[in-house]
């Protein structure tokens, strides 16, 4: 078979259980489009590991053994360790790492039968928006070379939007997971807060930091995440005890009568005229299967900016003190004591973004700044998800625009990383109040780019907007639409 890249995780699963095609030729030929790394997703293959992987699965497949995701392959984003493959979170820091365990995500997919196909490129431990802020250099977009993949889980959503890999694994703590899915056109979703292990997750801001499946469709996706999910409690003291669930299982529900909350804030000035059109052609779609659209507010929006990147960089500046030569990857060569040693290994470690975040970090929680910034933001974090509950007496679920533009350029906003704070608009929102979102592809915009809606839900209605999200796929062939190229 040629074009078992075209095809999804649930076709190829189903293939796999009927042994129509084995894990080894499914895995050989990812290999192959993987050959010469297009795009610069990925930053590890090691194709024996992978073989290995395919082969014990072909084995499960022959003697009943097997998981529902046997074979299927998948790839991580570089800030889930795994005992296989190097992990450096897009960082010069940790180059040549390798981890001691798998995190718990990495396993329970395997558990679930799934083959690894290697690692896959980030921002710098997943701060950015464009995936140009990453150690080993940008990852392009594979629908125009020449812009930007989104972050940062940008990798992961060139991957599968290339046909590298049929799925990914992505984390998402202001809005990585939708906002590449959504410059690539694909499906992203980052369930609520806890729902899915932080446990070997290389820490960005931990009172944020979510993981949730990519791939091309919500079906694909909600096959992934429900092997992802589930309690964690011994190694995840933020993981919720509840169960996972067959998200698979309720995708065909009706949308009659459905209640979608359409934010006035998130229709202002600010976004483009092409992903607006884009954006209210998939709303007219869900008014067609029996949807009703609720005019709603979140006064607070814009204010997710600056709270956002006042908590993101305090929790960073924290959990990035680990890092300081002793333990893990790099080490300066040349130091005269202690401090020395650390000072040098964290300035050649560390790229510039990361160091900006840190000493923003440490400033807010500063002597004398606490009060006024962390502590502050902390209160205004609340009053933005109290504005989600008082939303959610109105309607069901919230749609929106997933970023005010498409995929810009590469360089663009190279000189100004605020103008790429400012872009994190409509993606930080849900995060700061824990909540599930999701993007789906809903058009095309300027120049031929990819367009995503994004779903907001209440807390745990996740297998809601995987159904939300499956409906619009089944009215829509944007998700099946694949760029020029390899
Ligand atoms: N763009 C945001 C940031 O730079 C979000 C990144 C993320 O979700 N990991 O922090």
């Amino acid at each position: 078979m040629s074009d078992l890249h075209n095809l999804s995780v649930k076709v190829l699963a189903s293939l796999l259980q009927t042994k129509e095609v084995s894990a080894v030729e499914v895995a050989t030929r990812f290999l192959a489009r993987m050959g010469g790394n297009p795009h610069n997703a990925f930053l590890d293959i090691d194709s024996e590991v992978t073989l290995a992987q395919a082969q014990a699965s072909d084995a499960k497949l022959a003697d009943g053994t097997a998981g529902p995701l046997e074979g299927v392959p998948v790839a991580h984003k570089d800030v889930f360790v795994t005992r296989d493959f190097a992990t450096t979170a897009g960082s010069k820091i940790l180059s040549g790492y390798r981890s001691p365990f798998d995190a718990t995500v990495v396993q329970r997919l395997r558990t679930a039968g799934m083959v690894t196909l290697g690692k896959l490129n980030c921002d710098e431990f997943a701060m950015g928006s464009a995936n140009e802020n990453s150690a080993y250099g940008p990852v392009q977009n594979p629908w125009d070379t020449a812009r930007v993949p989104g972050g940062s889980s940008g990798g992961s959503a060139a991957a599968v939007a290339a046909g590298l890999a049929p799925a990914a694994t992505g984390t998402d703590t202001g809005g990585s997971i939708r906002q590449p899915a959504s410059f690539c056109g694909i499906t992203g979703i980052k369930p609520t807060y806890g729902r899915a292990s932080r446990y070997g997750m290389i820490a960005y801001a931990s009172s944020l930091d979510q993981a949730g499946p990519m791939a091309r469709s919500a079906e694909d996706c909600a096959l992934l995440l429900s092997a992802m999910c589930g309690a964690d409690l011994d190694r995840d003291s933020t993981s919720l005890d509840m169960p996972s669930e067959d998200f698979a299982a309720s995708l065909n529900n009706s949308l009659e009568g459905l209640r979608i909350g359409i934010p006035k804030e998130f229709f202002g000035e600010g976004l483009a005229p092409d992903v607006r059109a884009a954006v209210d052609g998939a709303l007219r779609e869900y008014e067609k299967l029996g949807a009703k659209l609720v005019p709603i507010s979140l006064p607070r929006t814009e204010l997710s900016i600056p709270v956002y990147y006042i908590i993101a960089p305090a929790e960073a500046s924290s959990n990035l003190s680990r890092f300081d030569g002793v333990k893990f990857g790099h080490r300066a060569k040349d130091f005269t004591d202690l401090v020395d040693m650390y000072k040098k290994t964290r300035a050649e470690g560390f790229g510039n973004e990361v160091k900006r975040r840190i000493m923003t970090g440490a400033y807010v929680l500063s002597h004398g700044y606490y009060d006024a910034y962390y502590l502050q933001a902390q209160k205004v974090r609340r009053m933005i998800a109290d504005d989600f509950q008082n939303a959610f007496k109105a309607c069901d679920l919230i749609a929106g625009p997933v970023a005010p533009s498409v995929a810009w350029k590469f360089g663009e906003n190279a000189n100004d990383p605020v103008a790429d704070y400012l872009a994190d608009i409509f993606t930080l929102p849900a995060s700061l109040a824990g909540l599930p979102g999701m993007s789906v592809p809903a058009g095309f915009g300027s120049q031929g780019m990819p367009v995503g809606l994004q779903l907001i839900g209440n807390y745990f209605k996740e297998a809601q907007l995987l159904n939300a999200a499956h409906r619009l796929q089944q009215a829509t062939d944007f998700h099946l639409r694949m760029p020029q190229g390899i």
